[in-house]
């Protein structure tokens, strides 16, 4: 055995979980399910897998066992089968594999499989049963995502047809008993962890401590982005307002006799609607500057603000020499190569610092962190049932996520956690999240439940360890209904079955079926991809106007943001054959890494759809049209009732949706710097709702094809 594999073989013994796997094990071969808690790093993701997979081949069964073990993310399904393929001195396919969204390692030998909860979901529509699967292993409950919720549901219903199937719950926290009771009384058993004490700064005694002046004019950030976090405010909904009021209650009547005047006076400037990067960067200097070595890990909201903070950081010489600094981002679209980066320990007198969204939280343990710095929120999606409308704002996180963040900066030594907000605001969190299913629109949950024949969809929802509001399932139902993918009687079409198997929004997936019907798929890949990825198109705050005339060039006056989209994404590919990619993006304020990630999207599309026959042959896909009235067309059949209309007046143009009334174009769309739009309608995929509603992404298009692509007119 090697020096590298003798080390790891040490590792995993160190790990809290090595001295249960036998108690582990035991209870596993006796009850039919199992749930098991324990604190983030005590080697349950990594280690009780194998140690299933293990004693399966001590007991001569290996060639028969088939385990699933489920993360809520992508990124963690890989990266972990990867360990594990490692610790067992092997590659990634063999012993252990893992399967994601349209992609996957898997051998003839693979025992254990790391996927997505989508996957499994997936994976039961074709076989009810799980036949042949001997454990199946759900990781992450604690998240209350929505696929977990409906897995649960499913794998209940599962259960006693399979009496010999073992199915493992693990969750990070200690709420274990709500789990234990929804499967009748489940035995759990919780991994004793060991972590060293992490001090908490709140934001007042980072002020006192390190001197910084929060003043209005530091305030405002830099970015664009952060226009939507001041609004923010304001587009709370009604538990959300209550916890923003529950804040700002917090913040009047808090008691701050106990600081300096000059904390004190800071206080009142703080901005709890921005994210404060200036803060964030004055807070990393601090530490650089004055703390001992470790490693530091900052929880931001998602993918934009850590590239947003990343360009600051980057651009301004005030960590100290850069030679000296290792500036890392963790988050669900990452490289690979840069997630290795973020296990390694840096060279002696190099800071690592990681800038994470709550990924970090419990999937994701970087042993080397000391230092934590919390901004306090989280991008979650939400779901506004009385409008039907969908948002992903950033929010407060939990009480409950806040312990989590500060328990990462405690792994190898005691820890200092920055809060950056005030102590009285923490109080103001709510104990725990919202779980997913109560607060996300149902549409592809629904179809699901349809193509895996379980019944009627309130009932099978009201079975739900928690179930959503009445109102918002029947939202979802009644858009099925609409686009066409149930019938009156809530079963399912052809259309609904087709996009049931494909992994996308059923608004995409319509798109996508229609794009292919109408021989124009590969500009319509572009674009659902696009949407499903994100908006490549990036708009600084200081040089939006340059940014926006790039833009409003792809759009060549076609008043269109999905044909823009195309026509940047056709000219990068281009580009990119002449060896001209970042240059091209650079000019015209492209992100290169979306194009890039666009294109493998599109990849994947293509071979999906050519499995499932809906595409016949290759050679035809360079032939596919262009024609902009198909493409308009297809939009329109997708998007479809996301539509407003147009009335052009002398000085404005006025917009209306059905459920909105008056709406506005959100300011990055093409159409926004138009006096006049020579369509009657203009087809969206996104509204936001900030104290006016706002659309994103639109296409115009003529009565004629809302009439003939646009489904049920009512
Ligand atoms: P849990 O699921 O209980 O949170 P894990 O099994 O994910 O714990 O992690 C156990 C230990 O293995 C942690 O110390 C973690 O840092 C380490 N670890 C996990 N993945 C990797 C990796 N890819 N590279 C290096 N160390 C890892
Ligand atoms: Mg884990």
């Amino acid at each position: 055995e090697s020096m590298e594999g003798q080390k790891m073989q040490e590792f995993r013994r160190s790990l809290p979980s090595f001295k249960e796997r036998d108690a582990l094990l035991n209870l596993i071969s006796r009850n039919q399910v199992v749930v098991v808690s324990g604190e983030t790093g005590c080697g349950k993701t990594t280690q009780l897998p194998q140690y299933i997979l293990e004693s399966e081949i001590e007991a001569v069964r290996g060639a028969a066992c088939s385990i699933i073990c489920t993360q809520p993310r992508r990124i963690s399904a890989m990266s972990v089968s990867e360990r594990v393929a490692a610790e067992r001195g092997e590659k990634i396919g063999e012993s252990v594999g893992y399967k994601v969204r349209l992609e996957g390692m898997k051998g003839r030998d693979t025992r254990l499989l790391f996927c997505t909860t989508g996957i499994l979901l997936r994976r039961l529509l074709v076989d009810r049963n799980l036949k042949g699967v001997t454990h199946v292993i759900v990781d992450e409950i604690h998240e209350r995502g929505m696929n977990e919720d409906f897995l649960l549901i499913v794998l209940k219903d599962l259960l006693p047809r399979r009496p010999e199937l073992r199915l493992i719950l693990m969750s990070a926290t200690l709420n274990a008993e709500l789990f234990s009771s929804y499967f009748d009384g489940a035995p759990t058993i919780h991994i004793p962890g060991f972590t060293h004490p992490v001090r908490s700064h709140f934001l007042e005694n980072i002020l006192e401590k390190t001197g910084y002046r929060l003043t209005p004019y530091n305030q405002i950030d830099n970015y664009g982005q952060d226009k939507m976090w001041k609004m923010q405010k304001q587009t709370l909904r009604k538990r959300k307002t209550q916890i923003a009021s529950v804040v700002e209650e917090a913040l009047m009547t808090a008691d701050y006799r106990d600081y300096g005047p000059r904390a004190r006076e800071s206080l009142s400037c703080w901005n709890p609607d921005s994210i404060g990067f200036n803060l964030i960067e004055h807070v990393l200097c601090h530490i650089s500057r004055n703390e001992r070595p470790g490693a530091v890990l900052v929880f931001m909201t998602g993918w934009d603000d850590i590239n947003t903070l990343k360009d600051q950081l980057q651009a301004h010489p005030l960590l100290g020499d850069p030679s000296k600094v290792l500036l890392l981002a963790c988050h669900g679209s990452m490289a690979s190569a840069e997630q290795k980066l973020i296990f390694d320990k840096p060279e002696d007198g190099v800071r690592k610092i990681v800038l994470a969204t709550n990924m970090a939280e419990t999937s994701i343990t970087i042993n080397d962190v000391v230092f934590v710095v919390d901004c306090g929120k989280a991008k979650e999606t939400s779901y506004d049932a009385l409008n039907n409308t969908p948002c992903l704002l950033p929010s407060w996180i939990s009480k409950a996520s806040a312990r989590q963040r500060r328990g990462r900066a405690g792994r190898v030594q005691p820890g200092e956690c920055y809060h950056l907000y005030p102590r009285c605001v923490h109080d103001a969190f709510a104990d725990y999240q919202l779980p997913e299913l109560l607060r996300t629109p149902l549409q592809s949950l629904c179809l699901q439940i349809k193509s895996l024949q379980l019944g009627s969809i309130s009932d099978f929802l009201s079975k739900a360890l928690q179930s959503p509001e009445p109102l918002s399932v029947q939202n979802a139902i009644d858009y099925l209904k609409m686009i066409g993918a149930l019938d009156e009687n809530e079963n399912l079409t052809v259309l609904g079955h087709n996009l049931s198997m494909l992994p996308v929004e059923p608004k995409l997936g319509k798109m996508l079926i229609f794009g292919s019907i109408f021989n124009c798929l590969d500009p319509i890949m572009t674009i659902v991809a696009g949407l499903s990825v994100r908006d490549p198109f990036l708009m600084p705050f200081d040089k939006k106007d340059l940014a926006e005339s790039a833009k409003a060039q792809f759009s060549a006056r076609d008043f269109s943001d999905h044909l823009a989209l195309v026509r940047a994404f056709e000219g990068w590919k281009n580009a990119e054959r002449e060896q001209n990619g970042y240059e091209y993006c650079w000019r015209n304020f492209l992100s290169a890494q979306t194009l890039k990630a666009i294109d493998s999207l599109k990849k994947q599309f293509f071979h999906l759809l050519k499995d499932s026959g809906l595409v016949e042959n290759v050679e035809r896909c360079n032939t596919w049209s262009r024609d902009e009235h198909l493409i308009r067309a297809v939009i329109c059949a997708g998007l479809f009732p996301g539509i407003c209309s147009v009335v052009n007046k002398e000085k404005s143009i006025s917009l209306k949706t059905m459920e909105d009334g008056s709406v506005l174009l959100h300011s990055n769309s093409v159409n926004a710097q138009e006096a006049r739009i020579p369509f009657p309608w203009l087809l969206f995929n996104e509204k936001i709702k900030v104290n006016s509603v706002f659309l994103r992404d639109s296409t115009g298009v003529s009565d004629s094809v809302v009439l003939l692509f646009g489904g049920k007119v009512s």
